[in-house]
């Protein structure tokens, strides 16, 4: 199985095709790498209403069932994930950090 090629879209921040999930356990928006990947840790499936849902294999369910196929969270390999809240960090890491007059 794979996505549908109506749900795929592309990631804003790196351009790669994604699909936007839901996840099974609480229903949160999660972009999935469209092409199937059996290295991947989670399995999609369309669902009746024509959503996909997303769901983490795990060693207590590994198998993948009919309908469903294996894929990779886009997070795990987006190379331009979202900034994280400390903006700027890694950069201050680097080198002296001196605050800016726009700043206050
Ligand atoms: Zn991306």
């Amino acid at each position: 199985m794979k996505p549908a090629s109506h749900h795929v879209t592309r990631c804003r921040r790196c351009g790669a095709p994604i699909v936007w999930c839901l996840t099974s356990a609480n229903g949160k928006r999660q972009p999935v790498n469209a092409a199937p990947d059996e290295t991947g840790n989670v399995a999609v499936m369309q669902g009746a209403d024509g959503l996909l849902y997303v769901r983490t294999v795990t060693a207590a369910r590994p198998e993948i069932r009919p309908g469903e196929w294996q894929a990779m969270p886009h997070h795990a390999t987006c190379p331009a994930p979202p900034p994280r809240r400390s903006n700027g960090g890694q950069r201050a890491a680097a080198g002296t950090v001196r605050p800016g007059p726009w700043q206050r």
